[in-house]
């Protein structure tokens, strides 16, 4: 066997099989192979570090650890260069020739089981430097080892019968790879192009990486140092650059876990909520990184889409490089990956909220919206969730937020739920007839006011096994309360009850004596309860067959004096009690946000007027 024969080798047959998929497959997103590129240099490099750290001597100690990419627009190369670690001739027909390392064997594995989507496979398994080929014809790869007396080695392929490692001339330690373009894809060894492959994939890796001479990264891996090497400024640089954001980060929760993944993870929250502001909904932007390498920018199931107004980085190790945006949602990995970030981050904000209870009531003004969304959408996580709603109540300040615990501490003895009313505004809730009867009872009740609301105790029905409900529920037990004064029978109020009923007519479904009013002389209420007045009008607009006083019950209070008095005189002074009956109805119904036509109503005040004036 002639010397020159000696130095061509086959590929392994694996290789073989991967480098047709390689070079015949349509994936589209051929750049992958400058991320490929730059992190198996970025590898290189690391492992020199640590070399020069542990050995006595190495080869070329004076190297930078750098990433030095360059073009040549005219010979269409593009030349990825690093004086990391080199490899041997052994380590070049075991590293290059074979498929040894994780990504590639899986993505072979896998072909097994399913030989039609290869083009998606590439992108969730990646393959590694072969990717070089999905661009060339003609790889050609100079590399020299770490140690001592070790030989300048070259590796060629065109992808297809094998490859042929030579000796070379003298050169310095490291691995340059020299990957000559096919006409198709001459556009990698265009400076621009490459520059922005560079910007948004490499930005972080933890070495600096140049292009033609000139640094392109600027941030470092700061999320895979340990916290106490990081200062604040650090993180808000980190955070401007990341987020593109000018203002300081409201929150930042940084942390590291070994199981039951490797992730590394630094988000932040910012000060303000963009959606509040009304820029409509935010895109997803925490970025996925494995070990320091840029995955995506900004990758669509990673988190729940509640966390959108997350920024940051999520690193995670057992990720493989190339994981497409595609596959990426029915990752299992990618689950496990969100569901341990979002256990976290709902720890982190329910630990800030005791630590300092005010900065956490500024986060949670800015960013409810995306609370409640969560609460309502991510069944998963509802109940911790639950625990960060903050609302004011019917026995603290205007202002004065309280969490579902403190309410459930505040409960009184043989308190079962927990209640809420919602409307516009406290002033509409203060002064609606629902409130009395739980006031006089001393039981709290919370206030709601955002549309967001309806759907969030649609949602959450209960908390801590306390069921929720409207204050204005019809069917309603509340214990009896000793009452002071007169008060109708039973009797009288049966009777004034179906008079009532026959009177209004069409109008209301259903009028009873009431235990729960105490200062008003009727109340509207609704069977479901919740159903505000807002989402009734829009029920109503979306179906015109949807009839709200048909399920409108009123219950009156036989305690009050012009509910007395009607009952008095209902028969003697028939020309205006039925006019009373009315406008009692119209009173609660307007109260209640229900009343749709206010016309009637006017003109029978004037009425009124006019008969009592007679
Ligand atoms: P992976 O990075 O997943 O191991 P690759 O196909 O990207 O798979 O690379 C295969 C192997 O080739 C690497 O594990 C490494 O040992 C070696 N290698 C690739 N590029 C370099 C380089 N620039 N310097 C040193 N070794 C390298
Ligand atoms: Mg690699």
């Amino acid at each position: 066997m002639s010397e020159e024969e000696s130095n061509k080798h086959h590929f392994q047959a694996e290789v073989q099989q991967l480098l047709n998929i390689v070079i015949n497959s349509l994936y589209t997103d051929k750049e992958i192979f400058i991320r490929e590129l730059v992190s198996n240099a970025a590898d290189a490099l690391e492992k020199m570090r640590h070399t020069q750290l542990t050995k006595k001597s190495v080869l070329d100690p004076e190297l930078e650890l750098a990433i030095n990419i360059t073009t040549d627009e005219e010979k269409k190369i593009i030349t990825i260069i690093d004086h990391g670690i080199g490899m041997n001739r052994d380590e070049l027909t075991q590293n290059l020739g074979t498929i040894a390392h994780s990504g590639s064997k899986k993505f072979i594995n896998s072909l097994s089981e399913s030989d039609q989507k290869e083009t998606s496979l590439i992108g969730q398994f990646g393959v590694g430097f072969y990717s070089a080929f999905m661009v060339s014809d003609n790889v050609k790869v100079f590399t020299r080892s770490w140690e001592k007396d070790s030989q300048c080695l070259s590796w060629a392929s065109d992808g297809k019968s094998g490859y042929e490692i030579q000796e070379e001339g003298d050169r310095k330690r490291g691995t340059s790879i020299v990957i000559s373009l096919t006409d198709d894809h001459e556009e990698f060894s265009k400076e621009d192009r490459v520059k922005d492959i560079l910007q948004s994939y490499s930005s972080f890796v933890p070495f600096p990486v140049l292009l033609n001479g000139e640094r392109i990264n600027t941030v470092e891996a700061i999320w895979m140092k340990p916290k106490s090497e990081i200062t604040d400024e650090d993180y808000t640089e980190f955070y401007k650059f990341t987020a593109k954001a000018f203002d300081d980060p409201h929150y930042r929760m940084h942390f590291s876990a070994d199981a039951p993944l490797m992730i590394n993870s630094l988000v932040f929250v910012p000060k303000e909520n963009p959606e509040k502001l009304g820029f409509g909904q935010v895109d997803p932007a925490v970025a996925l990184y494995c070990n320091k390498v840029l995955i995506d920018g900004a990758p669509k199931g990673l988190l729940p889409d509640w966390l959108r107004f997350l920024k940051g980085v999520i690193d995670s190790e057992d990720l493989p490089l190339n994981i497409s945006r595609e596959s990426m949602q029915d990752s299992a990995l990618i689950k496990k990956l969100n569901r341990l970030i979002t256990k976290r981050f709902i720890k982190f904000l329910e630990r800030e909220s005791t630590a300092d209870n005010e900065k956490y009531e500024t986060f949670y003004n800015q960013f409810r919206n995306f609370i409640k969304e969560g609460v309502i959408t991510d069944a998963d996580h509802r109940d911790s969730l639950a625990n960060l709603l903050r609302f004011e109540t019917s026995i603290e300040e205007p202002d004065n937020l309280s969490s579902l615990d403190q309410y459930v501490t505040r409960m009184k003895e043989g308190q079962d739920k927990i209640y809420f009313q919602i409307a516009q505004d406290r002033n509409s809730i203060e002064s609606a007839p629902y409130l009395e009867a739980f006031k006089v009872r001393g039981l709290e009740v919370l206030f709601l006011y955002e549309a967001i609301d309806e759907y969030l105790v649609g949602q959450l029905t209960s908390f801590s096994e306390k069921e929720l409900v409207s204050i204005n529920r019809a069917d309603l037990e509340l214990d009896d309360i000793e009452t002071k004064g007169d008060s109708l029978d039973e009797k009288s109020a049966s009777e004034l009850c179906e008079w009532l009923k026959e009177t209004l007519g069409e109008r209301i479904a259903e009028v009873r004596a009431s235990k729960r009013l105490v200062d008003s002389p009727a109340a509207a209420l609704t069977p479901g309860g919740s159903m505000s007045p807002q989402m009734k009008q829009m029920m109503q607009q979306m179906n015109p067959d949807f009839s709200q006083s048909q399920s409108v019950e009123i219950e009156i209070n036989p305690r009050h004096e012009l509910i007395r008095k009607l009952q008095e005189v209902r028969q003697s002074r028939s020309d205006l009690a039925p006019m009373i009956a009315e406008q009692i109805v119209d009173n609660a119904l307007l109260s209640a946000g229900l009343l749709d036509e206010s016309k009637n109503m006017v003109n029978r005040v004037y009425d009124i007027m006019l008969k009592s004036l007679d």
